[in-house]
């Protein structure tokens, strides 16, 4: 997908102005660039939405005790394939997340995000914590019978003569088939 060519990114939040009282919240409403060969199993027809706000979540007797939180919804619809019969699924994710912002992070932690120097990126927050929440692989259905290791035929549709060779070696190739989808 190609960049706007912005030279400054207004997804880069200024959070000291919530620090130091000037304004109590901020809201962004943007597109989210979906870099080329991030996601190539992942097919999105349109960017990915993202809403956030950064607030004064509780107010401290000077900036270093108030505490400023981040909360951020992403929602995107895409295609993929079935990891065993390879159907085209379409999917739709919606995740949302709230976090505690601190200019400093001295241990990694799934609570707070860091803000250096008072500016939060909320475009990459919102990137990993979509792309975190991403699948590892979908089926069309739970029960999805796959193809025929042996002649490809898809099970879901049809049968084969190709079933008594499935119980033994079948299921290796079966397997094999899988482990190339996963890829
Ligand atoms: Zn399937
Ligand atoms: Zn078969």
């Amino acid at each position: 997908m190609k960049s706007h060519g912005e030279t400054r990114k207004n997804t880069v939040v200024d959070v000291t102005k919530i620090y130091n009282g000037i304004v109590g919240e901020i809201n962004l409403s943007f597109s989210l660039e979906i870099e080329e060969g991030s996601t190539d199993d992942y097919v999105f027809e349109k960017a990915p939405q993202v809403k956030a706000k950064i607030f004064e979540k509780a107010r401290g007797r000077d900036e270093n005790e108030s505490y400023v939180a981040l909360s951020v919804e992403v929602t995107g619809d895409y295609t993929c394939q079935c990891a065993r019969c390879a159907k085209e699924v379409s999917e739709h994710l919606c995740v949302s997340a709230e976090y505690g912002v601190t200019r400093n992070l001295n241990d990694d932690s799934d609570e707070y995000v860091e803000a250096p120097e008072g500016l939060l990126d909320v475009e990459e927050l919102a990137r990993t914590l979509f792309y975190l929440e991403l699948p590892q692989r979908v089926l069309c259905k739970d029960d999805c019978q796959g193809l025929c290791p042996v002649c490809g035929v898809d099970l879901n549709l049809s049968t084969c003569s190709c079933k008594q060779v499935k119980k033994g070696k079948g299921l290796e190739g079966l397997k094999k088939l899988l482990d190339n989808y996963e890829e």
